[in-house]
């Protein structure tokens, strides 16, 4: 048995989850929405189930989504895409990225991860035979570190893995911060796997903004989407991959012998999802802006401080100062079990789990959720 994954134990999502339903708490942990799901896109669905066709699809995805990511690109970042040639369509952003890492990583190569850093980049990396150099932002305010980043590459380094909107912070990379690992890619000859699962959920007039629109670089951009943060459909995993012809071609051949494909129906539905008007995608932001906003109220009012969120759905707390003996893991037990909440610990987005100052609130849950949740933290404190 190959040791990389026996390592890593089950994902910290799966384990809260379990625990959460076990023990009756509210599920602020794994990070999924509620009653938010369009339901046009899931009549899309459902009419497509009916109507067929059920077989194999093309392997680059049905046409009309790939057109409907190409016009997103467009419509958003005011980005010319060739459907045909740079966009891919994979069984969610989780295999997007492990054909990219498959397609793109050498062994030996290094590969730059920003953490906190969602769980599955770098078993993966590290099962393409490369290695993950882990690069910590660090609170409060979680900027990139210049002279780490610097002081981290060396010959070997080969690709830098970008989270923006990040999770589990919600960060939004400045375009300042852009601008420096586009000078770096360049400089150093890297390639950037460019994570944007949560790229229409940002707030406060913020646009979203992506290392793929910056022209000296765009040829070197894999930049990957997900309906399933799109369209709040999270069980869905209908992923997407845009970039040149020269990065997509080998990330195909990966997908090929992956998956090869993904449920037609369900392609066709998210592409009538990316074609709704501007209306959705706004109305989307507003109400995750608000329940970020009563998650906030709540938290504090429970005793709790809320570091700011500028995009995902997740928002982190420090435990300082909370009675949790510097073990952010125990603490979400407890919680769970004492308190009848579950959240999840930030150490689990460490490769050495030797951080352990923060947990992780979901907020993307009806106010009706919500409000239980903080009736309960409050009650507990
Ligand atoms: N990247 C990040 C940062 C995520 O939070 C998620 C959500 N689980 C994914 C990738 C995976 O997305 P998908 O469900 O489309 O595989
Ligand atoms: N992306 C989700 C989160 O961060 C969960 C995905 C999963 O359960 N693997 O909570």
């Amino acid at each position: 048995v190959n040791p990389i994954f026996g390592e890593a134990g089950t994902t910290i999502f799966e384990a809260m989850s379990r625990l959460a339903a076990e023990t009756g708490a509210v599920n602020l942990g794994q990070g999924f929405p509620e009653g938010l799901e369009p339901p046009e896109v899931v009549e899309a669905a459902s009419r497509a189930m009916r109507e067929g066709p059920h077989q194999y699809p093309s392997m680059m995805g049905l046409p009309a989504l790939r057109q409907a990511v190409a016009a997103s690109s467009k419509r958003w970042l005011g980005l010319d895409v060739d459907w045909e040639r740079e966009v891919l369509v994979t069984s969610g952003a989780t295999e997007a990225l492990a054909d990219a890492f498959f397609a793109l990583l050498n062994a030996g190569d290094e590969v730059l991860v920003f953490e906190p850093a969602y769980d599955s980049y770098m078993p993966i990396i590290r099962r393409a035979g490369a290695v993950p150099v882990p690069i910590r932002l660090t609170p409060p305010d979680w900027n990139l570190p210049r002279a780490e980043i610097a002081a981290a590459i060396t010959p070997r380094t080969r690709a830098l893995v970008l989270n923006t909107p990040m999770n589990p912070i919600g960060k939004v990379f400045s375009a300042e911060e852009l601008r420096l690992l586009a000078d770096l890619m360049l400089e150093h000859d890297l390639v950037a796997i460019s994570d944007e699962v949560y790229e229409h959920l940002v707030f406060d007039g913020r646009r979203h903004q992506t290392l793929f629109a910056l022209p000296e670089v765009r040829d070197r951009v894999v930049r990957i989407g997900s309906a399933g943060k799109t369209f709040s459909v999270t069980g869905w995993k209908v992923g997407y991959v845009t970039a040149d012809a020269r990065l997509l071609g080998p990330i195909a051949r990966a997908h090929q012998y992956v998956t090869f494909t993904t449920p037609p129906a369900l392609q066709a539905a998210v592409a009538f999802g990316l074609n709704l008007p501007d209306a959705y995608f706004d109305g989307l932001r507003a109400d995750l802006a608000r329940r970020r906003d009563q998650l906030g109220a709540g938290l504090r009012a429970a005793g709790f401080e809320m570091a700011e969120v500028a995009g995902t759905y997740f928002a982190v707390a420090p435990i300082e100062g909370l009675d949790a003996e510097g073990d952010d893991l125990a603490f979400c037990r407890r919680l769970a079990i004492e308190a009848g909440v579950a959240a999840v610990p930030l150490s689990s987005f460490y490769g050495a789990r030797d951080v352990r100052s923060h947990i992780r609130f979901c907020f993307a849950k009806t106010e009706a959720t919500l409000a239980e949740a903080m009736r309960r933290l409050a009650r507990w404190r």
